[in-house]
């Protein structure tokens, strides 16, 4: 477990970590606030401290001002909690008042004996680990609840979260945006035939081809915001910011010609005789109209891709 002592007195500093290596702790000192802020916020993350030991009066910077700024770097990085524990003076109640108020979270007396120290630390980064499981808990949360959970492709609520936060930025921008509804066709009668469960497979296998084309697409393009999602039942939605009228309409039909590549077998798509999929899709040079007119364009556009024998791309 690596500390981060922050001391001026370089006397208390050799004390301090003589008896911290004697413990097993890997110790290293800065010597005022300055440096130990400075260190802390360009430190990768695999050299981070689990743990500051914290002086309060130093030169350059004290150790409740740097305290302070450490926490505010901490804000910006989800991932960030380091105990903070004061090294002070006296035991009095104001000070630990002062050093819970200055953004730490205990503080020890200089002169406190060996185990009261080590016992300190010992609390300190129990509570710093379970801190960091915690964090990557919430990641994989997070994570979780923006994935569809049969499929695995990013679900209807994380396109409804990123879609208007995507659309104002292109407005703003008056960049070009491209909105895709893509349906399976006939697939009641393909439930009806092979069964449920084999339809989950084939919705996972379509899935699969669809997050094909997106992949290649941001391959070439990368940070592109383009996705595509399962907007619902055997419906998915391929989301494309600022993307030219061109790439949109090779990816359209780029999508439906994955789909029909996988020759699954449909004995019930009596024209096709293996799975395929319609695409209605809408695609706009400046992004300033609503929305949700374009969604009704693309519905509407997927209809005609549907009456029109379907297997096929309706973009106009
Ligand atoms: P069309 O070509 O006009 O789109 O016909 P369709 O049969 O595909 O359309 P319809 O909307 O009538 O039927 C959609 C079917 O998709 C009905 C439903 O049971 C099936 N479906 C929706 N979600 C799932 C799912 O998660 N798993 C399976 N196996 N089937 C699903
Ligand atoms: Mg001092
Ligand atoms: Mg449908
Ligand atoms: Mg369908």
């Amino acid at each position: 477990m690596r500390i981060l002592l922050v001391e001026d007195s370089r006397a208390v500093a050799a004390v301090m970590t003589m008896r911290l290596a004697a413990f097993g702790y890997e110790v290293s000192v800065a010597a005022n606030g300055e440096i130990a802020v400075a260190m802390f916020a360009t430190l990768p993350p695999d050299l981070m401290p689990d743990l500051i030991l914290m002086d309060v009066q130093m030169p350059v910077m004290n150790g409740f001002e740097a305290s302070a700024r450490i926490r505010a770097i901490e804000a910006t990085r989800d991932w960030a909690w380091t105990p903070i524990v004061f090294l002070t003076a006296s035991s009095s109640p104001d000070t630990l008042v002062t050093a819970i108020e200055a953004g730490g979270d205990d503080f020890i007396v200089k002169s406190a004996p060996e185990s009261v120290l080590r016992a300190k630390m010992k609390a300190m980064t129990r509570i710093a680990a379970l801190r960091a499981r915690l964090s990557v808990a919430n990641r994989l949360l997070s994570e979780q609840a923006s994935r569809d959970g049969l499929t695995g492709l990013l679900n209807r609520r994380h396109m409804d979260l990123t879609l208007d936060q995507a659309w104002n930025a292109v407005c703003g921008r008056g960049q070009p945006f491209g909105l895709m509804m893509i349906d399976i066709d006939h697939f009641k009668k393909y439930n009806d035939h092979y069964g449920h469960l084999a339809g989950d497979d084939c919705l996972c296998t379509v899935a699969k081809a669809l997050e094909g084309v997106v992949k290649r697409f941001n391959a070439d393009v990368p940070d592109s915001g383009v996705f595509v999602a399962r907007y619902g039942g055997e419906e998915f939605a391929v989301v494309m910011p600022a993307v030219s009228s061109g790439a949109f309409h090779a990816t359209a039909g780029a999508i439906i010609d994955a789909v029909r590549s996988l020759a699954v077998p449909h004995e019930r798509n009596a024209e096709w005789g293996i799975v395929t999929a319609s695409l209605g899709g809408v695609h706009v040079e400046r992004a300033d109209d609503d929305l949700v007119a374009l969604f009704r364009t693309a519905d509407a556009r997927l209809y005609r891709a549907k009456e029109a024998g379907r297997n096929c791309v309706v973009l106009n």
